[in-house]
């Protein structure tokens, strides 16, 4: 571990929550250099749904290397790039009878939530942008602008303006309408809130800790939306994909955003990032957004293999089952453990174990690493432990997983008593 101690910058992240060397990766284990193997819970925040080295998508990948294909290519025309979209049409779009134009930005998610703010203030001719509390967007400026957390938004980060944050379903807990709180600052001509060029939110709040917007929220947010001419934006960089069961996350509240942004697993594992509009919205001029790696080409061949996940639902199905699991699971440490005080929020396979004791959540994680379990926390004060597997992870290493979590939160809680 010395040349990262020495060399990398304080500014690493991970490697102090799953200190060891990762060598190789398979499915739903990472091994490390000594060879011990790890469950993962964590699944690069999201990226790897289909999981790692997933198969079907490294074979489809060598072929293309092996074929000498294109690499890098700005954006023009590739038969990768054809290739993708063409699936992605054919497989996402149309039968979910979706319209909406593709732009390829840089390949990260912060990538797409910048441009698809730019181009809707553009649109609008706004400056003004609504934000959810607990939001997490991405790091780069505009984004960054739109994340909520304190840890991220230092004032020397300079430029966080032009967003108004409002509060997210269920923020002050289920009594107070949050939705109604945004119409009568909207409707107030006298609120301090500018008319929004847009909305942007997440159907479920990930790095946040877990929260869950309900189909209600989402359609009464999107009615708003309309009502008062002002665009909504999906985030579904991280709970998109199918990480819910559905591809993308907002299909059970049966609302059409104006703008979608994919990251993360859209990449099949490798970076690549998207913004989706309405067509009407597509106003850009001709490479008024550009950036030298979009359209990643090995990216457009691995994403076009994983999308044939979607031929069928088996996986969507696989993911409502393994989801329930993870739940009764969730159940039954909270059943166990009164005392903890637990919270349980989730869909499909994104879960979050909520134990409101400072630290506690921590040492718990610490502890399922020690067990050979890599899982992250969530939450402005980190009190939410985030259950994310590849979506493919096996049955059987899915309920090792949540075996580490029960047992290592027993055995924190021992080791209190003892002291
Ligand atoms: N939006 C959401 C909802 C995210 O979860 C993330 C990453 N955690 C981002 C945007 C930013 O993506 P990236 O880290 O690739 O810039």
């Amino acid at each position: 571990m010395r040349i990262f101690e020495s060399l990398e910058s304080q500014v690493r992240g991970y490697i102090r929550s799953f200190p060891t060397v990762f060598a190789t990766s398979k499915g739903a284990i990472l091994t490390d250099e000594n060879g011990r193997e790890y469950i993962d819970f964590f699944a690069g925040a999201g990226t790897l749904n289909y999981g790692h080295n997933n198969e079907r998508i490294t074979k489809a990948m060598i072929a293309y290397l092996e074929g000498n294909g294109v690499l890098h290519g700005l954006d023009m025309a590739t038969t990768a790039k054809r290739n993708f979209l063409e699936k992605f049409s054919s497989t996402i779009l149309e039968p979910r009878n979706m319209d909406y134009k593709i732009q390829f930005t840089g390949p990260t998610g912060t990538n797409a939530v910048e441009s698809a703010l730019k181009l809707a203030r553009t649109i609008k001719g706004r400056s003004n942008v609504v934000a959810f509390t607990n939001g997490y967007h991405g790091l780069t400026m505009g984004a960054l602008a739109v994340t909520g957390n304190t840890f991220y938004r230092d004032e020397a980060h300079i430029s966080r303006s032009n967003v108004s944050f409002m509060p997210f379903e269920n923020y002050f807990g289920d009594n107070v309408d949050s939705l109604a709180c945004l119409r009568k600052m909207i409707e107030d001509t006298s609120s301090g809130l500018d008319l929004p060029a847009a909305v942007i939110v997440e159907t479920i709040q990930a790095e946040g800790g877990i929260n869950v917007a309900s189909a209600e929220w989402l359609k009464g947010l999107s009615d708003l939306c309309r009502e008062f001419d002002i665009l909504l934006i999906i985030d579904d960089i991280q709970v998109g994909n199918g990480r819910t069961g559905s591809f993308f996350s907002f299909e059970f509240a049966d609302i059409k955003p104006d703008i979608i942004t994919l990251s993360k697993a859209i990449g099949g594992g490798l970076p690549m990032a998207l913004v989706l509009m309405r067509p009407d919205l597509d106003q850009w001029k001709p490479g008024e957004h550009t950036g030298t790696f979009r359209g990643n080409n090995l990216a457009f061949v691995a994403c076009t293999e994983a999308l044939s996940y979607w031929d069928n639902p088996a996986l969507s199905e696989a993911v409502q089952y393994k989801g329930a699991r993870m739940y009764e699971a969730l159940d039954a440490i909270r059943n166990t453990h009164p005392e903890l005080e637990a919270n349980i929020r989730g869909r499909g396979m994104i879960w979050g174990l909520e134990l409101p004791e400072r630290n506690l959540a921590r040492t718990v994680v610490e502890t399922c690493f020690e067990k050979g379990l890599v899982i992250e926390l969530a939450g402005a004060e980190k009190q939410v432990i985030k259950l994310l597997p590849p979506l493919v992870i096996e049955e059987d290493l899915l309920k090792q997983g949540l075996a580490i979590i029960a047992e290592s939160i027993k055995e924190v809680l021992k080791k209190r008593e003892i002291l």
